[in-house]
């Protein structure tokens, strides 16, 4: 008996021994401020980080903003109150955060701007993204090759939709399609029938789904009463989704009526099923695990007190200053491609994408 109790309470010391060094190697918090759970990318994005910091013994603390600004300030001021030693701020507006950053910066808080650059602030140390000119030069090509441009005798009807005009991303996308655009619009092979075009003329707020479909239904009134429209460049799945929900409402997409060719961003599995189904042409992936992956590494470098990997150097002027960024790559996917390239980066199960 006292045997078995005497090895009870080596045991138990030894789990005491165990346990506190773990907690003792708390290597402290990082705040992590997410827009909105309106989109699954942010989630995913935001639970990635959380889970990845928590496995090399940070504390991170996660708050999403629900696209209300007031609200992201607030969040981010109880992370600097709270001793967080990073921040990683996907901005709602990137324009907003100037005096809350000078706070953090005084209380030697470093700050890395994830996926969306934080505007009009020196004290933004490093940007964490993919390509967003890419992204748009991706969109912009699947819509030519999907209305077959190449072998086309008439120039086709398009219209252009843009992001969220406070999101620098926005800006980045619409001019990297119209890189692939503009000339063809030049040469009258395309014609943007509205005549709407520019961000100022095509920005949706806040890429609010129920905005573009509302811009697509009087679009459709206003200029496709006696003649169709075939292409629609939307910068966001969840954007297209809601044009897509505009065309069907008038026709598009049954009968001799075909759908026009819609692209979009981030596969999400609403649209990844569009596209599927024959609906949606195309979107851009982008790996949000890779970015997390990106964002914790750049945090671990700062607080190791070393460089942070960074690939970019001269593209991301945010008007004080340009942010030393990393840049990952986006991809394509459509119909051909869609299944293999997300099941097979374990992104979706084929389970998810077919039910
Ligand atoms: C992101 C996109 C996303 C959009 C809407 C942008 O800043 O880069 O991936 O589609 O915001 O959430």
């Amino acid at each position: 008996m006292k045997l078995i109790s005497s090895l009870l309470a080596a045991a138990a010391l030894s789990v005491a021994s165990f346990v506190v060094p773990a907690i003792a190697q708390d290597k402290g918090t990082v705040g992590i401020s997410m827009p909105t759970k309106t989109s699954t990318r942010w989630i995913s994005d935001g639970e990635t980080m959380e889970k990845l910091f928590k496995e090399s013994g940070y504390t991170p603390d996660l708050q999403f903003a629900d696209d209300d600004i007031p609200n992201q300030l607030a969040q981010i001021e109880n992370m600097v109150t709270k001793g967080a030693k990073v921040l990683v701020i996907a901005a709602i507006d990137g324009t907003t955060l100037s005096d809350i950053l000078q706070k953090a910066h005084d209380a030697g808080v470093k700050v890395i701007a994830y996926d969306r650059l934080i505007r009009d602030s020196g004290n933004v140390d490093y940007y964490a993204t993919f390509d967003n000119f890419q992204v748009g030069v991706l969109q912009a090509t699947s819509l030519v090759q999907g209305l077959k441009l190449d072998s086309a005798t008439e120039p086709k009807n398009i219209e252009l939709f843009g992001g969220s005009p406070d999101d620098n991303n926005a800006f980045f996308f619409y001019d990297g399609a119209m890189s692939v655009l503009q000339p063809l619009i030049d040469a009258k092979k395309l014609v943007v029938k509205s005549g709407q075009m520019g961000m100022d003329q095509v920005g949706t707020l806040r890429w609010d789904g129920a905005v573009a479909q509302a811009r697509m239904e009087n679009l459709l009134s206003s200029t496709y009463t006696d003649a169709r429209v075939d292409g629609v460049l939307s910068p966001y799945d969840g954007l297209s989704i809601g044009i897509i929900s505009a065309l069907k409402g008038v026709g598009y997409g049954s009968g001799d009526m075909p759908m026009p060719i819609v692209t979009g961003q981030d596969a999400e599995l609403p649209s990844v099923k569009s596209i599927l189904a024959g609906e949606q042409y195309s979107s851009v992936f982008k790996d949000t695990r890779e970015l997390a992956k990106v964002a914790v590494n750049m945090t671990e470098a700062i607080i190791a007190g070393k460089e942070p990997e960074i690939n970019d150097t001269k593209t991301y002027d945010n008007g004080v200053k340009v942010v030393p960024s990393y840049l990952l790559k986006p991809v394509s996917v459509d119909k051909t491609n869609v299944k293999e390239v997300l099941v097979g980066a374990g992104y979706y199960t084929e389970d998810q994408i077919n039910n």
